[in-house]
């Protein structure tokens, strides 16, 4: 049993876990160590360490420490054995979620240069450049051929319906839409489905949208342009801003809050320009919750009723967007 158990543990990887629980951490040192906040404890400043080799984590926060089982036992309230009952029964299954997301990004992007309405639509929304559509790996749902993609591969259906990827009469979720993926950590997370139809919402696959869009590239700047929607960021990437992130709408979450007060940085608000939208209403409320963590803030002010993509489709370009961006007001 003893040895049995190593092998098992030693087959389990503690930051595959922690990742597929939206853990958010960045490297220290040479690589095999990360750090995060603590899912232990309620901390607002990262002292949960991972040593990837070791497999083992220790928080200076709450000063818990250990393997996957040890953290398993803590965070879900489990004894040891039923602890290693429930991971023996999530590592049974060959497929983890980020698999799956990361098989239908692949098949969506494939999918995306055979539709001339899908490009049609990216470029109307003023995305043309293909690096940038390959980067972000931009793909296309036709609706009606995911299924059979992903049923050749082996996955069941059960677990396609539970990832959202189906709907409950087992057919695509996604029908006529462009797919943008959400990674965090270097995994797929989450798919937003952008319809190309206006009569029909868009959407996300159940579960969480994670982190700020595209956030690792820019943590480190000292300066970043946040803005509401994918398609402001696509234009903006376009023009030539690199360190810009998206919070996928107006309302952020606590991990997206968080990402953002991790230190000292300015942080340029560039939601939808309407005075009296919830758009100003929100980038207020946003600057004044910001501020109280010794963020500083700048409002960028766009011309009425534009958001950032409308005023580049509409024919802005990068040296007005940086006067805007220097114009831009605490
Ligand atoms: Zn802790």
């Amino acid at each position: 049993m003893g040895q049995d158990l190593e092998k098992f543990k030693q087959r389990l990887s503690l930051l595959d876990y922690l990742q597929q629980l939206n853990w958010v951490a960045r490297p220290v040192g040479h690589g095999h160590e990360f750090v995060g906040l603590c899912p232990l404890h309620q901390e607002t400043r990262p002292s949960f360490y991972v040593n990837a080799r070791k497999n083992l984590f220790y928080c200076h926060g709450c000063g818990q420490g250990g393997d996957l089982l040890r953290f398993v036992q803590l965070f879900r309230h489990l004894s040891f054995r039923q602890s290693l009952a429930c991971l023996e029964q999530q590592s049974a299954p060959p497929t983890d979620p980020a698999d799956v997301l990361e098989q239908a990004t692949a098949f969506y992007q494939q999918q995306l240069d055979r539709y001339p309405e899908a490009l049609h639509y990216l470029k109307q929304r003023g995305l043309h450049d293909p690096a940038l559509i390959k980067e972000l790996r931009i793909g296309y749902a036709a609706g009606g051929s995911l299924r059979r993609h992903l049923a050749a591969q082996g996955y069941s259906c059960d677990l396609l319906q539970r990832l959202g990827l189906l709907n409950s009469q087992s057919c695509d979720t996604f029908y006529r839409r462009v797919i943008f993926p959400c990674c965090q950590n270097g995994r797929v997370i989450n798919l937003y489905g952008r319809s190309i139809a206006a009569a029909f919402a868009h959407r996300f696959l159940p579960g969480s949208k994670g982190g700020l869009y595209a956030w690792e590239p820019v943590q480190q700047c000292p300066e970043v342009i946040l803005v509401e929607g994918l398609f402001d960021y696509v234009v903006l990437r376009q023009a030539g801003f690199r360190h810009v992130t998206c919070s996928l709408g107006t309302h952020l979450n606590a991990c997206q809050f968080q990402q953002l007060c991790d230190h000292p940085r300015t942080i340029y608000l560039t939601f939808d320009g309407d005075a009296n939208g919830s758009g100003q209403q929100a980038s207020q409320q946003l600057a004044h919750r910001l501020r109280a963590q010794g963020i500083v803030t700048r409002r960028v002010l766009l011309p009425d009723g534009h958001d950032p993509n409308s005023f580049f489709v509409q024919g802005g370009d990068a040296a007005q967007f940086q006067a805007l961006l220097e114009a831009a007001q605490p």
